[in-house]
């Protein structure tokens, strides 16, 4: 499995999606933790970051393309 890139700003799908019924996360803060806040209900959740590449499926906007 080829490691997962993900930045600042990205909108992510998890593998376990919002009880709301959303699927789209944006991540907010990144550090040792990753924030993400629901697209939905704007509810966030700080994850530590090993446990957010495990949990996340994959990215559905990337903000840092061209970089
Ligand atoms: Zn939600």
């Amino acid at each position: 499995m080829e490691p997962k890139k993900f930045a600042l700003n990205d909108i992510v799908e998890m593998k376990k999606q919002h009880p709301c019924g959303t699927n789209k996360w944006k991540i907010i803060r990144m550090g040792a933790d990753v924030r993400i806040k629901c697209e939905g209900c704007q509810h966030s959740v700080m994850i530590p970051r090993r446990e957010f590449e495990k949990k996340m499926k994959k990215v559905l906007i990337s903000v840092n393309e061209s970089n």
